[in-house]
């Protein structure tokens, strides 16, 4: 159910409306819009009737909301959300580039790629230091020791630090590191560190699950806001179908069928949504030609020697070439690429 209140509406009634919600057991969300509030109604169990509400002053409409996923959804809240992250945005104007290494390799490593994509003028840095690896044989990060190496990085160029957190018992510490929580496709249905970060405050990066559907996805991040936290982009990384020539199929449907149902922003990852080097820079192309509202890509100062994903990691240098390009493509959907090319040093 939402409650659609009246334009110039007074708090009193704002109030009124969101304490009659508590009253009858259930829980309010209050979404503010640039024409109007509105208030959306969870935790029902059944149909609640519109004419409890209608009947209150400032009330404008009580209409229920058909889809599984209700506050993400644009019924909800036809604004596109914007999401902030220090003085930067995603969702806005801006096209959003998040690069970096699939993992914090060493010190050394992370600060050498930093560095380089900050004189490139990127202001998000990936980098997993908790792994969840198909293979338990596999790398599986550096953990604390691979959160300080961020720290580190991120103090010495500004970049914002986009990281994955993995379960909900470390999901406290990484939170201190992280600017924006990466949730990963393999923990997309893990309701309980879904529900744990949606009590924070804190951007999270949700990726989609590597055979989910959108709807899925929606429903995964309605987890998050319903609870309170509304900082959520979505992340298409490709799912998994009959065809074997690249590691997964990069849904690029997703991103208008996203923008059709959700007010949050979409990034796209076509380092795991293709699992190939070459493909990365015509599908990052094809993302922002489609709408997306930014990009997450692997970046390695070597590939050939990293310790996770270096077959689909880009070189820097053939980054950079990728940026050029982005910039001249991004005006051409509407946003911008602005690249702070002063670069900081301590
Ligand atoms: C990653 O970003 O390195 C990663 C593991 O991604 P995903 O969860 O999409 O597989
Ligand atoms: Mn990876």
């Amino acid at each position: 159910m939402l409650i659609l209140m009246k334009p110039g509406v007074v708090r009193e009634d704002v109030d009124r409306v969101k304490e009659k919600i508590l009253s009858l057991g259930l829980r309010s969300h209050e979404i503010p819009g640039a024409q109007r509030i509105a208030i959306g109604i969870t935790g029902n169990k059944g149909r609640i009737d519109p004419d409890t509400f209608k009947s209150m002053s400032g009330v404008l409409d009580a209409v229920p909301v058909s889809k599984p996923f209700k506050l993400v959804s644009r019924e909800v809240k036809s604004e596109n959300t914007v999401v902030r992250v220090g003085s930067d945005e995603i969702g806005g104007r801006e096209l959003t580039v998040i690069a970096g290494p699939c993992s914090v390799e060493s010190r050394s490593q992370i600060l050498e790629i930093a560095a380089m994509l900050r004189e490139m003028g990127v202001k998000f840095l990936r980098g997993g230091a908790f792994k969840p690896r198909s293979s338990p044989y596999a790398f599986q990060g550096l953990k604390v020791d691979g959160l300080e190496y961020l720290k580190e990085a991120s103090e010495k160029t500004g970049m914002h630090i986009v990281t994955e957190v993995k379960d909900t018992e470390t999901l406290p510490m990484v939170a201190e590191y992280a600017d924006v929580l990466q949730l990963g496709a393999r923990n997309m249905y893990n309701f309980s560190l879904l529900e744990k970060i949606g009590e924070m405050n804190k951007p999270v990066l949700l990726k989609r699950g590597l055979s989910a559907t959108v709807e899925e996805l929606l429903m995964a991040a309605e987890y998050i806001v319903a609870r309170g936290n509304y900082q959520v982009i979505l992340c298409e990384r490709g799912i998994r179908t009959f065809e074997t020539s690249t590691r997964n199929t990069l849904d690029l449907n997703a991103i208008p069928v996203v923008k059709k149902l959700s007010h949050l922003p979409i990034v796209v990852d076509p380092s795991h949504g293709t699992g190939a080097w070459e493909l990365v820079a015509p599908m990052a192309q094809a993302a922002v030609a489609a709408g997306a509202d930014g990009l997450i890509i692997e970046v390695h100062p070597d590939p050939e020697t990293a310790f996770s994903d270096g077959f689909q990691s880009l070189r820097p240098d053939t980054f950079r070439r990728l940026l050029d390009r982005l910039q001249e493509l991004a005006p051409l959907m509407g946003k911008s690429l602005s690249l702070v090319t002063s670069v900081a040093t301590t």
